[in-house]
């Protein structure tokens, strides 16, 4: 059945590799499965297949990009506005009245630069954007586990070529297509490929028809799909483009750039904005032709030209042309600053609703402990063993009381030992003088206890090699392996095989009926269950992550997922107890989000007691504090729930379908939600948290898919850190918001006010708008960006994440600060128009430019005064304020500038009284703090 099999032995043509039996696959690649390749082997295959990487063709191309740019409604109505304005002064060429030295259709050229420009630069930061943040999604891109040189090492998943020997466990995202040598309990999620949500159960050790459809290859693997369950070790044959997931590389989801809320909301007001404005055009058109014809009784066509230019100016002065490019660039620089902080944000989005976090889920090992643990103390049916040693150097003592004591007296701590290494899929590494952990840290420290009592992995393993395994879940809390019983006979057994299961405590001793004690195998009796659960409370109640241990001799080898009927009868070994100190930096972590009003609650799969002890070492909990577990919360409905889940802080025992069903519940209860997660299982709760947090270290690749966020270095506090960069963003983008708008509300009211109070002519051309809107008011906002947190960030309640941006006061402000603008400026307009009618229009454009100037200023804080702030805390506002300054007055006074903006040359006096009504506005403002603490220190 097999079919042929050309002579040349050139993988990268696409063979029939399902069709085929383990041993011809290894011939075929030249490979081997024990040793794998060799590294000169490996780089000459990179040479010749190049890197395992998808060329990603997906994604909007940049045409769409730059074509989406024009879709906004408000370059929309700037191009009406060039069209119209270039319209006029064709009318104006034809009548002569164009005057002289004045450049046709310059405002039409210049906004049609402006829109062009606004579009090129949008488009280069949206692309600029997605790139960034397919960099970002590529940091956190999988690592592979491979045997190389006959050593297990880790590498880049693009360094893969076919013939490596790739390890894969429950939680792997597959980075090459490869051929089942072994598995045990595989199960895979290749939805990705075949759309099939079901996992599939893969088995090495068939071979296939030619015509198996590619769900049904279960000998295979594939790239991009899920590992479930269990565990196989594959040989690679295919990698990047020659990949399943390769040949449909075109259908792969693209790096989605999402709006973030706050974007879209932005949307939304352009098309208020736009809206208001046309409705403002109309009144002042028709109400300035009405009281034209009441005051020199006929209709007169010069004043409608007038009326339009005004008009076309409001059109200009309302939309916010910078805003955009200002809240992009936020957010941008918000990942950046996140990122240096250890938090990678997957999606945009995250970056300003973090802001909004009221409750944090944690899990507690790793993120809340360092996840070092190391083994304390070892409790067997008949001795308490102190153990001493550093870290994970694998030497040290065994004690009982005071006395040192050799491990080889004791035959029922022997097995134990024995146990360590075999129920065991971790590696201790040694490594230029330093001891690391491959795999579980839980499983790691249990190799180390091991080493301490004498026994080693390595030829443990090759005396009793596996030959079966029911794997490690968080829903089961344990696992087995089953092994070659050895010529020793291990644990007086005569029987061929053994079994080794540890796991959670009670679950496990609820599955003994025997305890060896010494090297004798007794009845369980009831007295000794109580005893060894009181040992067990009492190690958790100071902290310890305590397992049990137990064994089973076995006549043969049970079938596959047979575990529910395997593990029973089992003969208690122990009790290990490891120390896994909590992060140092945790409590104050934990201590600040108290005072941010942000609730730090633990959800975790440990015992109670320890989650407890844990708990209240780190201040998440106090003494006598309530705790839930998995199996109460069960019974739960819903309903009881919510009642329930404001008052717990600690979930413990608890499973990952749990951790959804308290997402739900609190987010029930309106509390926005952070939640971590790091295995398969908890993906679902992280998507259904408003910001799921996967671990960067110790996370499966699985859970970093549907996560919002990354932490890299796993820690609890780099949630809080992240927290308060999401304020700061927030407040720095409503700082920004209120300024820019304000302004333009302000220089909208001036334009539509001059033809109402009779004031002849235009204040301010479509062009010292744009620029205005651009540069001067652009350049301040960018500088306000960047805003260092307020001192009182974290000392402030969570802002609701479904207020309006507008809330809190902002909506009023910009319309008050718009207006009060407004005033200044007429009221500077009708003294100029009076005594400088020469100049008055460019003494109102200086004015105008020059108030928010003192608005930046001032706009930095909402309750300190401008001298009470370190002016240099902000060096780059400082800067945008000199420069915007200095470049309004070369528009004044360079001639070329002049010709081209419209600008006459002040007088000194004329600036000075320019420069006297703009610094009404910083008055103003500072004097309304002072108004606001007055008041608050009334009542
Ligand atoms: P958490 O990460 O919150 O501590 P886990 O789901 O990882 O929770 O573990 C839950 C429980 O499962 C642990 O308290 C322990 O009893 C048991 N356990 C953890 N790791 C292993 C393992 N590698 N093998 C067997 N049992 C384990
Ligand atoms: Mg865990």
């Amino acid at each position: 059945m097999t079919p042929s099999i050309p002579s040349n032995s050139n993988p990268d043509q696409a063979r029939p590799w399902h069709t085929l039996e383990v041993e011809k696959t290894l011939e075929l690649l030249s490979s081997d499965a024990e040793s794998g390749l060799t590294t000169v082997e490996a780089q000459e295959r990179l040479q010749q297949y190049g890197p395992n990487e998808l060329q990603e063709t997906a994604g909007r191309s940049s045409w769409e990009i730059l074509l989406d740019q024009f879709k906004n409604i408000m370059l929309l109505m700037l191009i009406l506005v060039a069209l119209i304005s270039g319209i006029l002064d064709l009318v104006d060429l034809r009548s002569g009245k164009l005057a002289a030295g004045e450049i046709p259709f310059k405002d039409t050229i210049a906004i049609l630069l402006i829109v062009v420009l606004n579009g090129i630069l949008g488009y280069l930061q949206e692309s600029r954007a997605e790139k960034a943040l397919a960099a970002l999604k590529k940091l956190s891109s999988p690592k592979v586990r491979i045997i190389r040189d006959g050593r297990q090492v880790e590498v880049e998943g693009k360094t893969l070529v076919p013939g490596d020997i790739m390890l894969v466990e429950a939680g792997v995202q597959i980075s090459a297509d490869g051929r089942l040598i072994e598995e045990a309990n595989l199960q895979i999620r290749e939805s990705a490929l075949t759309g099939e949500a079901q996992a599939v159960n893969k088995q090495a050790s068939v071979h296939l028809s030619d015509e198996t459809s590619l769900g049904d290859r279960i000998n295979l693997v594939f790239q991009g799909t899920e590992v479930v369950q269990g565990r196989g070790k594959v040989i690679v044959t295919g990698t990047g483009m020659k990949t399943e997931l390769g040949k449909i590389a075109d259908m792969l989801q693209s790096v989605e750039s999402e709006d973030t809320p706050l974007q879209q909301r932005m949307t939304q007001l352009g098309n208020v904005l736009v809206s208001g404005s046309l409705v403002l055009v109309a009144i002042v058109i028709v109400g300035g032709m009405i009281q034209s014809r009441f005051s020199s009784g006929r209709w007169d066509w010069g004043v409608l030209q007038d009326l339009v230019e005004v008009s076309l100016s409001m059109a200009v002065a309302v939309v916010p042309e910078g805003l955009p490019a200002v809240i992009t660039v936020t957010l941008a620089l918000g990942t950046q600053r996140m990122v240096r902080r250890h938090a990678l944000i997957r999606k945009l989005p995250a970056v300003e609703t973090l802001g909004s976090v009221t409750t944090i889920c944690s899990d507690k090992t790793g993120t809340l402990t360092q996840n070092k643990m190391v083994v304390q103390r070892v409790e067997t049916g008949s001795q308490s063993f102190r153990v001493a040693g550093e870290g994970y150097i694998p030497t040290g003592e065994f004690y009982l009381g005071d006395q040192q004591v050799a491990v080889e007296q004791y035959p029922d701590l022997q097995t134990l030992m024995l146990g360590c290494v075999l129920c065991n899929d971790a590696m201790l590494q040694h490594e230029k003088d330093q001891w690391t952990i491959l795999g579980d840290p839980t499983e790691g420290a249990l190799i180390v206890l091991a080493g301490k009592g004498g026994v080693d992995k390595e030829p443990v393993l090759r005396q009793m090699p596996r030959v079966r395994e029911f794997p490690f879940s968080s829903e089961r809390k344990r696992m087995s392996v089953i092994c070659r019983a050895g010529d020793k006979g291990q644990a007086n057994s005569q029987s061929p095989y053994l079994m080794f299961t540890k796991g959670s405590p009670e679950l496990i001793l609820e599955r003994c009926t025997h305890i060896q004690m010494g090297d004798k195998k007794e009845p369980l009796r009831d007295e000794q269950r109580t005893q060894i659960l009181e040992q067990n409370n009492q190690m958790a109640s100071v902290g310890l992550r305590v397992l049990g241990f137990s064994y089973k001799p076995m006549d043969n080898v049970p079938p596959e997922g047979s575990e529910e009927t395997e593990e029973q009868k089992l003969v208690w070994l122990g009790l290990v107890g490891m120390l896994d100190a909590p992060r140092p930096e945790v409590r104050d972590a934990v201590a600040k989000c108290k005072q941010a009003g942000i609730r730090a609650m633990m959800i975790t799969g440990d015992h109670q007691l320890t989650a407890q002890a844990i708990a209240q070492d780190l201040g998440i909990a106090q003494v006598g504090d309530r705790v839930l577990t998995g199996q109460q919360l069960q019974k739960f409905s819903p309903e009881e729930l919510d009642q329930q889940v404001d008052d717990v802080n600690i979930y413990a025992r608890v499973a990952p379908e749990h951790k959804l069903r308290i997402v739900q519940s609190l987010q029930r209860r309106g509390r926005f939600v952070a939640m971590t997660g790091d295995g398969v299982n908890d993906a679902p709760a992280l998507k259904q948290a408003d910001i799921g947090i996967a671990m960067g270290i110790t996370g499966t690749d699985v859970s970093k898919e549907a996560s919002d966020m990354v932490l890299l270095d796993d820690n609890f506090a780099t949630i809080v850190a992240a927290t308060e960069e999401g304020r700061t963003v927030y407040s720095n983008i409503r700082r920004f918001i209120k300024y820019i708008l304000g302004s333009n509300i302000g220089e909208v009211l001036t334009i539509a006010a001059a033809p109402l109070l009779g004031l002849g002519g235009v204040p301010l051309s479509p062009l010292q708008i744009l620029w205005m809107n651009l540069v001067t008011d652009g350049l301040p906002a960018l500088a306000l960006a960047v805003e260092p947190a307020e001192p009182d960030v974290m000392r402030r309640p969570p802002m609701n994440p479904r207020e309006s941006i507008f809330a809190r006061g902002l909506g009023s402000y910009m319309i008050r600060i718009g207006i009060i603008f407004a005033i200044i400026s007429i009221a500077l307009m009708v003294v100029a128009y009076r005594y400088f009618p020469d100049d008055w229009k460019t003494m109102v454009f200086t004015t105008l430019c020059l108030a928010q100037m003192g608005h930046a200023l001032a706009v930095r804080s909402n309750t300190r005064l401008t001298i009470e702030l370190n002016p240099f805390s902000n060096p780059y506002l400082l800067w945008a304020v000199t420069l915007t300054t200095a470049l309004q007055l070369l528009l004044l006074y360079v001639p070329f500038l002049q010709d081209f903006f419209g600008t006459t040359p002040l007088t000194l006096q004329e600036l000075g009284i320019c420069l006297g009504f703009s610094s009404l506005m910083f008055v103003w403002v500072e004097l309304e703090k002072l108004f606001i603490r007055w008041y608050k220190s009334r009542q």
